[in-house]
């Protein structure tokens, strides 16, 4: 039996495919298990093989199957929760710790696809832009703030005029454009990496989902048809956890979230949407965001459900997004349209930490984890050899339960989330 395709979307058209895993038989050793084959897992294997520990890689479906090779492809900089939030929550000097780990995030990812020579279609610039006359005004203050309290001089404010200039859309007040942010194809980056720890010794298995853990001095990982004994294990399935770890259940959500790509628009037309060609987001709470691709489509996502099943026509729910910021492509065919899945938090800042002395987790990355994800990696190899000074400026960030715990807190996201999209739709 082989592994389940990757789910219909652009990405998965217009990316090469990689070999397939075996499934996991038996029983065998490694120094670390890691469970999931996302950016996180993915990130984990190559910077354990750097340090030259054993690695398994046990993915369910099929290596970058979840959110990895699913989602919009915004590299941005800094943390998902503004630094003027971090300061109040952690105080001003882990706050600046965390924004210089947000930096290293992008440089991690740019890293790791040069050294790799990973095919990505890797671009620079985000254009994040104000839906409301208010948030035009909070732009201008926090780029302000990047540069008088983070020396961050990349970020720069940009006035109607301008912003103009730079999309067709009439919708925003202005804009922030920050030419640190990068943007790239999700799947062809995670393929990209699972080549490169698979060359560099990691051992995959896909369609070996792990049904239960063992903790001890060492792990016993259990799945179908095999075992592995590790000295440590790393829980990397953010979205798709599920029930594997109760204790970490309450502290993370999984939601779903919407792409669709349509179809090619010739280069004249797409830079009309986008002159240069980076991504763009809008500052409402349910978030739409967009770029374009190499052969000239528009990536436009939004739309966010929260039950375990995708609503039927994804295609109708993220048109309607993409037609309230560019309402002359109402003739456009949509070509693919697909979700995923991505665990969030209360706090919107990713929950790293420890069950026990060997048993590591990063997840809840809250639509931020492309950057972030391929830092945590690297921030658990540090924790698992020993330094873990990094890892744990991530970790001290507080990450409180959903309220109603792992029964109740779907109610409660749904009606706070029905809130937040109401307050989207008034005002100006
Ligand atoms: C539609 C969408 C758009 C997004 N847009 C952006 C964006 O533009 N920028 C950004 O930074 N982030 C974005 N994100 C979020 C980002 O994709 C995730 O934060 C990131 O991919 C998380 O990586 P991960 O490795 O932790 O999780 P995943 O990529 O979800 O990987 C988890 C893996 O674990 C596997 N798994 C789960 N349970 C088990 C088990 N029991 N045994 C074995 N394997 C298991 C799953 O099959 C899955 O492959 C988006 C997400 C979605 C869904």
């Amino acid at each position: 039996m082989s592994a389940a395709a990757h789910v219909n979307s652009w990405y998965a058209a217009s990316a090469p495919q990689i070999e397939d895993f075996p499934r996991l038989e038996g029983e065998i050793e490694a120094d670390v298990c890691i469970i999931g084959g996302g950016f996180t897992g993915l990130s984990s294997a190559i910077h354990l093989r750097d340090k030259g520990y054993s690695v398994v890689l046990l993915e369910a479906e099929r290596v970058a199957w979840g959110a990895s090779g699913r989602n919009g492809g915004h590299c941005s900089t800094g943390q998902r929760a503004d630094q003027e939030t971090l300061e109040e929550r952690v105080g001003r000097e882990q706050a600046r710790r965390l924004w210089d780990l947000g930096l290293e995030a992008v440089s991690t990812v740019v890293g790791l696809v040069e050294r790799f020579n990973i095919d990505c279609e890797l671009k620079s610039g985000d254009l994040h832009v104000a839906s409301k006359r208010s948030h035009a005004d909070e732009l201008k203050a926090y780029a302000e703030k990047l540069a008088r309290d983070y020396d961050y001089t990349d970020a720069r404010y940009i006035e109607r005029e301008e912003l103009e200039q730079m999309t067709s859309s009439r919708r925003f007040h202005a804009g922030m454009f920050d030419t640190r942010a990068r943007h790239l194809h999700p799947l062809k980056y995670a393929l990209g990496l699972a080549r490169a720890a698979h060359d560099l010794g990691a051992r995959f298995y896909e369609d070996s989902r792990v049904t239960s853990y063992s903790e001890g001095d060492r792990v016993t990982v259990k799945t179908a048809h095999g075992s592995v004994r590790a000295r440590f294990m790393i829980l990397a399935c953010n979205g798709y956890l599920d029930h594997l770890s109760r204790p970490l259940a309450g502290k993370i959500m999984p939601i779903n979230n919407f792409v669709l790509a349509t179809e090619p628009l010739g280069e004249d037309k797409a830079r009309s949407l986008i002159r240069d060609d980076c991504s763009m987001s809008d500052s409402l709470f349910v978030i739409n965001y967009w770029k374009l691709s190499q052969d000239w489509r528009l990536l436009f996502g939004g739309g966010e459900s929260y039950t375990r099943r995708f609503p039927s026509d994804i295609e109708g729910l993220v048109r309607k997004c993409m037609l309230g910021v560019y309402p002359e492509l109402k003739d456009v065919k949509v070509d693919y349209a697909w979700g995923g899945t991505l665990a969030i938090t209360m706090s919107r800042m990713p929950h790293f930490g420890r069950l026990s002395g060997n048993v590591f987790y990063a997840h809840g990355y809250s639509g931020h984890g492309i950057t972030i994800a391929s830092l945590a990696g690297k921030l658990l190899a540090e924790a698992i050899s020993g330094t873990a000074e990094r890892f744990d400026v991530m970790a001290s960030v507080p990450t409180p339960t959903f309220p109603g715990g792992t029964l109740l807190r779907w109610p409660g996201l749904v009606l706070a989330m029905g809130w937040h999209a109401m307050l989207d739709r008034i005002g100006s």
